[in-house]
């Protein structure tokens, strides 16, 4: 059924109530003389016309919100993945021939910059704009609409895919995602849209894994410069299918004993003297070996299982502690990673607690590190956790600092001890004369608030002498240690914890990750 039909059931609806209306008025008041059986038969045949037409209307707009096609007040349509949408999206690939079908998934590079500096209004201005857009160049011929926050789905026909999707890209680039309709507009922030494509084939149309597909390759083509957009092919399949035997064997790896935790030291490079370590985790799995933290953490973060790996890394973190104290071993503190689901969590203060409660720990000895990112996202949460955990006595630093939109004033709230700036900047430091006024910019910045400086990723003598020469001391890189297993760091510890800065001592150490990577 379509707009005009609706709109006409509309008014035959409303004509007819006010036609009951006079009727019942003329009735009440007896002043025409038909016979009043007949009268009372039309009122009722009317009435019963009127309910059945109240029905269908009630049916429209449940097929409509069913299909997932009642428009917010912004005008954009949003795609579910409701039963009902997805026959809908199946019957259209169905009746145009699935081979010739392909599914663009595509999302806006800046959406965030334009929000960040316009304001949401401009934002949900640009997306409106674009939903106008694809209105106006597919109508009734694709299905199209909103994902989630920022991402588009469209699902079209193309015959000969092959020469017809280059096109497509270009016009969704050009003509769908872009600003001209937008008078208040007036800037220069170019917005580029990431494309992922799925096309449909012989398998058994399967709508939902062909949504998380062109996502997938949505997301892949970010960051790749001059690619246009990036098609879901077998490679990435197997790629979700490693994924997914990750997160399957995480739920076991805790049972089975399978982490281990490294620390890799902290060393002040004027004295040589190491001042403490950070927790890194290891995931000895059964078959495919060590497996990084950078691959699994993510994964565990999506499944809530970071809880569960983090509460008990922490745990061992204080046993060995104890443990070390026990024997004797002049500790030095330990720094744990704490990631934004972990920060969330509403006991996690109770259980540090109950750590310190459990375990010979002194709480000079335990430190957390947060992300820059993370400590940025939702500033006021974040800062009343941090402050929480701050008052057990625990030191906070702020990871991979300079590697989000670092900026000083928005982390004035959040409660710091250290900030450790990121391999990033360190990287070019001896080449880059930018990066070295940046680097030095935040020394001097964090040393006036009293901050105390870590350079992480340190790999190199030059580096160092960089730092050194601008103030940073305090250094966590290659350079001096890699992350050490626990029998190592222990060895070092029971030596004196000192690095000798001239020679080939560093070597032994450094070995360790080597042999294992
Ligand atoms: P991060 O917190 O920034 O940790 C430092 C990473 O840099 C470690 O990688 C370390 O091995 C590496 N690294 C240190 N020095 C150098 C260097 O000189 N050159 C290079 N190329 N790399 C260096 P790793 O251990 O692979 O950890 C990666 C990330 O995984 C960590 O980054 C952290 O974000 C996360 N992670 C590790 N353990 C945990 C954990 O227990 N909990 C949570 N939530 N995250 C963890
Ligand atoms: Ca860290
Ligand atoms: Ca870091």
């Amino acid at each position: 059924m379509n707009k005009n039909s609706m709109t006409k059931i509309y008014s035959l609806n409303k004509i007819i109530f006010i036609i009951i209306g006079i009727l019942g008025i003329v009735l009440l008041t007896k002043h025409v003389g038909i016979d009043i059986k007949v009268l009372i038969l039309l009122l009722l045949i009317l009435f019963t016309i009127n309910v059945f037409i109240l029905y269908l209307k009630i049916k429209l707009y449940e097929d409509k919100f069913n299909l997932g096609i009642v428009n917010n007040s912004n005008n954009i349509i949003n795609i579910t993945k409701d039963e009902n949408f997805l026959k809908h999206i199946q019957n259209y690939i169905i009746s145009n021939k699935k081979e010739n079908c392909v599914m663009a998934c595509f999302d806006l590079c800046r959406l965030k910059l334009i929000n960040d500096i316009y304001g949401y209004e401009l934002g949900d201005e640009v997306l409106d704009n674009i939903s106008s857009n694809l209105k106006s160049y597919f109508g009734e011929e694709a299905i199209y609409g909103k994902l989630k926050s920022d991402v588009f789905i469209l699902i079209i026909k193309l015959e000969d895919r092959e020469q017809k999707i280059p096109y497509l890209v270009n016009l969704i680039r050009n003509k769908i995602v872009t600003l001209s309709q937008i008078d208040s507009f007036k800037m220069n922030i170019n917005i580029e849209a990431s494309i992922g494509i799925y096309r449909f084939n012989s398998d058994k149309i399967d709508i939902k894994k062909a949504m998380d597909n062109a996502d997938m390759a949505r997301v892949k083509s970010k960051g790749l410069k001059h690619i246009e957009y990036v098609e879901f092919d077998s490679v990435m399949e197997e790629e979700i299918q490693s994924l997914m035997k990750i997160e399957q064997d995480l739920f076991l790896a805790i049972k089975n004993k399978e982490f281990v935790i490294h620390y890799q030291p902290k060393v002040d490079s004027i004295t040589g003297k190491i001042i403490g370590s950070e927790a890194l985790i290891r995931w000895i799995h059964p078959s495919l070996g060590m497996v990084g933290p950078n691959k699994f953490i993510p994964i565990a973060e999506r499944s809530g299982l970071i809880n569960n790996i983090g509460r008990w890394l922490i745990q061992e973190v204080f046993v060995t502690i104890d443990n070390w104290i026990s024997e004797g071993i002049n500790v030095l503190p330990v720094s744990i990673n704490l990631s934004r689901v972990e920060l969330y969590k509403n006991d996690l203060v109770d259980f540090f607690k109950s750590m310190f409660n459990t375990y010979n720990v002194p709480k000079e000895l335990i430190e957390i590190e947060v992300t820059e990112t993370t400590a940025l996202r939702d500033v006021k949460f974040i800062s009343e956790r941090l402050y929480e955990i701050k008052s057990l006595g625990i030191d906070i630093s702020l990871d991979d600092f300079g590697v989000g939109n670092s900026n000083f004033i928005n982390l004035k709230g959040i409660p710091l001890d250290v900030i450790k700036i990121d391999r990033s900047l360190i990287l070019d430091i001896v080449t880059n004369t930018k990066t070295k006024f940046m680097v030095k910019a935040i020394v001097n910045l964090s040393q006036d608030l009293n901050l105390k400086v870590i350079c992480e990723g340190v790999e190199d003598m030059e580096q160092v002498k960089v730092l050194n020469e601008m103030g940073c001391n305090l250094i966590q890189g290659y350079i001096f240690f890699r992350p050490l297993d626990e029998s190592s760091y222990k060895r070092i510890l029971t030596d004196g914890s000192y690095v000798n800065l001239e020679d080939s001592f560093l070597d032994k150490y450094m070995a360790v990750e080597e042999a294992e990577e």
